[in-house]
């Protein structure tokens, strides 16, 4: 009975090995693939930054640049929030 186990170990053993040495050598990850043409980098889509926005120092929203209302300590959405952010100054 022992010499069966080692038989299947042994066999084990060169079907691990025969499993390793006999894997295919594929080229997955070569460096120059042919199946992309060389040339400019996909356009990525650009997007229209059609204005800057800012943050709201009193309410962190972020909105227009146009629209801010520039006050003390930052811009600011309305003026409400200008008034009550520099009220809160003193
Ligand atoms: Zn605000």
């Amino acid at each position: 009975m022992k010499l069966l186990f080692w038989v299947l170990v042994l066999a084990l053993f060169f079907f691990v090995l025969g499993f390793k040495r006999g894997r295919p050598d594929r080229p997955s990850a070569s460096p120059a693939s042919p199946a992309r043409p060389a040339g400019p980098p996909p356009a990525t889509p650009v997007e229209p930054e059609p204005e800057a926005m800012v943050r709201c120092t009193a309410c962190g929203m972020h909105f227009p640049a146009s629209d801010a209302l520039p006050g003390r300590g930052g811009q600011f959405c309305s003026a409400e929030h200008r008034a009550s952010f520099e009220a809160r100054l003193g």
